[in-house]
Order: structure tokens, then C-alpha cells, then sequence
């Protein structure tokens, strides 16, 4: 299983430092750390924008990146790209945060809604300016497997199928597709019901000329509606996996067939799709099983591996580290993962999977692929204060400040005491 064949007459087309698969907010991240270092890097995207679900799925939102009292726990490439995605495109920063952590306490969260296409589009000038080759419109098939170490990786593309080498692969496919095909442990999530695009309407079209803010002219038209905690999960349509191309055919077919339905009660001269989520908008497909999973228990709690402090995006005041061990499996030293594939459990799953997380855990995988490729070590047993103080270079803090943790820890998930959530799933 393990072991790919490959065809003897085909020769390595290029041997890369790092291959880093998917070119989602993550891989994004892990292409422009590796190759602004000078690493050899080929990034492999199917589609052909970069962004994955932060452009292409439509989900055009930085969760807060901070503790909800004014301090800001999530820098790094995060807060440049929140920054920049401000400058071109829609900047919907609140004006606490305009200059940096505000000066005074305030419950107002650092968030910023952008422009997805014009982020994508600044995704591929920062990719360029960073060194990175990038394939557009070119699918990452199966890593070549000698034992648990990867060679590189086949892919399929207009110039046919190629053979790409490599001496670390991160897979930020979303799907952890290519961990997967190398027998890499993984574990398959569960989706709801959701799928959302952009609707304008001649009444958002003349709010955003009242307003002289061309971001009030979209509204939203969905398929299903929810939430990431499942709420009124319908009983009678299932949580799609999403791992099969028949799963994936059906829940793309079941809400495009409830989105038209939606669009029927509509008056068809008011109104058109002005952006259609061209990925599935599935939260949690498939995720490594990590060296170690993270989970709600782990509030407050400080790793020696830490790679990121991080904020839960839904609650005030929780705060989380990252362990290294959650993109990382001991037995395949040069396969890693980052982004929405790291491994948490339940909940802990969300809070790692959304785009403030996703380009800290991009960054980190990078540094650490520099340094198993430096040292000559397998990705999990890279010297870990090198790697924090490579990572604190790169603006991202490590570990939380204890005087950030409130008097009463008490950790409440939707409204239930975390405590009380068996195995912190919600
Ligand atoms: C409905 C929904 C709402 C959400 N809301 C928010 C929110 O408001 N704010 C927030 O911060 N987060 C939110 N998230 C989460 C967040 O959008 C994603 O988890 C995050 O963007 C994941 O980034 P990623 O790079 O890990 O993966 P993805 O964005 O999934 O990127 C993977 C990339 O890999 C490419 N790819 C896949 N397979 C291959 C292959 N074999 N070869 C080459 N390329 C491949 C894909 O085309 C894609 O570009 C939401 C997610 C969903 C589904």
C-alpha cells in the first residue's frame, strides 16, 4: 500500500527541496517561508487561483486573531496578509486594530473580511516574489514511497503524468490526498449541510452606492446553512465525509439542488450569483493522525514543541498552543502536513483548521522542513528551541503570556462546559 510503482521510463522531471502540495492558505504560506529562505520549492495547485477555501471556497474571512481583551495572540505572515488583503481589496478592519494592538482593553476583535479574488491574486504576486515555482491546473497523484520515506511525487497536469522529487513533502491539500495515498495514518472527519455563494441584488448594489463601499453589494444565497457545529443538521441528509468522488458529487448535487430551490422564491430580474464557491465548502474531510491530536482539555496549557500560540476564533479568552506533534507522524520523517489537515480532535479540530491557524501551521511546517533538510533529521526530531526561535524571527509568538489567562478558566464551547464534552468532542 505504501509503496508506489513507478513506471521505469519515467525520469525525474526535478529535484526540489521541498514539494509542497496545494496551494490553499496554508501551502501558501509553507512556499512563500521555504522559498523567501532559499529552499528549492515547487507548489502544486489543482485549480487555478491560490487561496483554496479562503478565495475559491468564498470563505473570505480571518476569524479574530486575538484574545478578545485587545490583545493580539496571531502575527507572523497572518497579520501581513490580513494587512495587505486590506490594501487592494475590501478593508473591513475595525478601527481599533487600523495600527497594530490597540493601546487600551477592548472586547473588539482583530477580524478582517476581504476580497477573495483580489487576495488570490496577491497570493500569486507574493509566491513569485518569494522564489517558488508554481504549477497552476496540475493535480498531486501519489508520493514514491521508499518505505516510509517519500521521493517525491507524481502529478498530472497538460504535460501528462510527471514524476517531481523532493527531500521533504508538506501535504496542504486540505484532504491530506497525497499523506493518504502513501499510507500515511489519517482520520476522515464528518461535514453538514453548508454551502454558501455570493448573491447581489439591486438592494445591496444601492447600499453600496449610498455607502461609496463596493463590499455592501454582496449578499449571500445558500444551498445548506450549518453551522460548524452542526446545529439543525437536517435527520434526513447525511454528513458527507467528503473522501469519495461519489460523496463529493452528492453533496455538491444535494445543496446546488437547494440553492436553485432558494433562488426560485427569488424575483429573477433582482437579483444574480455574483460568486460561486468553485471548491466544496467542507470544514473537515481528513486529517493526519498526528504524533498528537489537540483538544479542548488543552486550554491554558503550555507545550514544550509549541509552534503558535493561537485564539479560539468563537470565544473570548481561550487560548491554545500548537504542538509541532499535530502536522508531524514520527515513523515518516520527511512527510508533514499544516492547515486544515493538522490533527485536533472535536473541537480542538476547528480551532486548528481556520485561516489565522492554517498560515501559522503553513509557516511552521516550512521552518521545520528547513531544518530537517539542514540537520539532516527526520521533521519531528528537528531541534525544537532552533525552530521556536526561527519562528519567533518570523514574528509569530510561541507561547501565550500567562497574565493573558483569565481568573476564571472555566472553558464553555457553545454553550457547554467543556468539561462536561465527552472527549471534547462537540
Ligand atoms: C463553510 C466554511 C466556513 C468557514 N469559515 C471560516 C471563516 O469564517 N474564517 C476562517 O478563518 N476560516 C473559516 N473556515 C475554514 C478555512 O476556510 C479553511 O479551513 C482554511 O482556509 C484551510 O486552508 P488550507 O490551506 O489548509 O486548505 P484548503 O483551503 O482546503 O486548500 C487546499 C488547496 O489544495 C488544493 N488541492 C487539493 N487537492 C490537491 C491535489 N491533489 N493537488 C494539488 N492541489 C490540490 C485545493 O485546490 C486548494 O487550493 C471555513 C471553512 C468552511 C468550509
Amino acid at each position: 500500500m505504501n509503496s508506489i510503482t513507478i513506471n521505469k521510463s519515467m525520469e525525474m522531471k526535478r529535484e526540489y527541496d521541498i514539494i509542497v502540495c496545494g496551494g490553499g492558505v496554508a501551502g501558501a504560506a509553507a512556499a512563500v517561508t521555504a522559498a523567501s529562505k532559499g529552499q528549492s520549492v515547487l507548489l502544486i495547485e489543482k485549480s487555478n487561483i491560490l487561496g483554496g477555501l479562503a478565495t475559491l471556497g468564498l470563505i473570505n474571512l480571518f476569524v479574530p486573531m486575538c484574545n478578545g481583551r485587545g490583545k493580539q495572540i496571531i502575527f507572523g505572515l497572518c497579520d501581513k496578509w490580513a494587512r495587505l488583503s486590506a490594501e487592494y481589496g475590501y478593508d473591513t478592519i475595525p478601527k481599533e486594530w487600523k495600527n497594530g494592538e490597540p493601546k487600551e482593553p477592548t472586547e473588539i476583535r482583530y477580524v478582517q473580511r476581504y476580497s477573495p479574488y483580489i487576495f488570490a491574486l496577491q497570493l500569486t504576486e507574493e509566491i513569485t516574489a518569494s522564489g517558488a515555482e508554481l504549477l497552476f491546473d496540475c493535480i498531486a497523484c501519489d508520493p514514491v514511497m521508499e518505505g516510509n520515506v517519500c521521493k517525491g511525487v507524481i502529478t498530472e497536469s497538460k504535460s501528462g503524468t510527471e514524476y517531481y522529487g523532493c527531500r521533504m513533502l508538506i501535504d496542504v491539500t486540505g484532504d491530506c490526498d497525497v499523506l493518504r495515498r502513501g499510507g500515511v495514518p489519517t482520520v476522515a472527519g464528518k461535514n453538514f449541510y453548508t454551502y454558501i455563494a455570493k448573491l447581489i441584488t439591486l438592494e445591496t448594489c444601492a447600499k453600496a452606492v449610498e455607502k461609496n463601499d463596493i463590499s455592501c453589494a454582496f449578499g449571500s444565497v445558500t444551498g445548506g446553512n450549518i453551522n460548524l457545529f452542526g446545529d439543525n443538521q437536517p435527520a434526513d441528509i447525511p454528513c458527507w465525509s467528503g473522501l469519495t468522488a461519489e460523496e463529493v458529487t452528492d453533496y455538491l448535487v444535494t445543496n446546488q439542488h437547494a440553492m436553485l430551490e432558494n433562488l426560485k422564491k427569488t424575483d429573477r430580474k433582482s437579483r444574480e450569483i455574483a460568486q460561486f464557491p468553485l471548491m466544496p465548502q467542507l470544514r473537515t474531510t481528513c486529517r493526519i493522525a498526528g504524533d498528537y491530536s489537540l483538544k479542548i482539555e488543552d486550554a491554558y496549557k503550555h507545550f514544550d514543541d509549541s509552534i503558535g500560540a493561537i485564539n479560539d476564533f468563537e470565544h473570548r479568552d481561550h487560548l491554545f498552543e500548537v504542538p509541532l506533534r499535530t502536522i508531524t507522524r514520527k515513523d515518516y520523517p520527511n512527510m508533514l502536513t499544516a492547515g486544515r489537515s493538522a490533527s485536533g480532535i472535536g473541537y480542538g479540530w476547528d480551532l486548528l483548521r481556520v485561516i489565522p491557524v492554517s498560515v501559522i501551521t503553513g509557516q511552521a511546517a516550512a521552518e521545520a522542513s528547513i531544518l530537517a533538510i539542514k540537520d539532516g533529521v527526520g521533521v519531528s526530531d528537528v531541534n525544537i528551541k532552533k525552530l521556536q526561535a526561527q519562528l519567533e524571527a518570523d514574528n509569530i509568538m510561541i507561547h501565550f503570556p500567562d497574565e493573558y489567562i483569565p481568573e476564571d478558566r472555566t472553558v464553555i464551547i457553545h454553550g457547554k462546559n467543556a468539561a462536561e464534552i465527552p472527549g471534547g468532542h462537540m
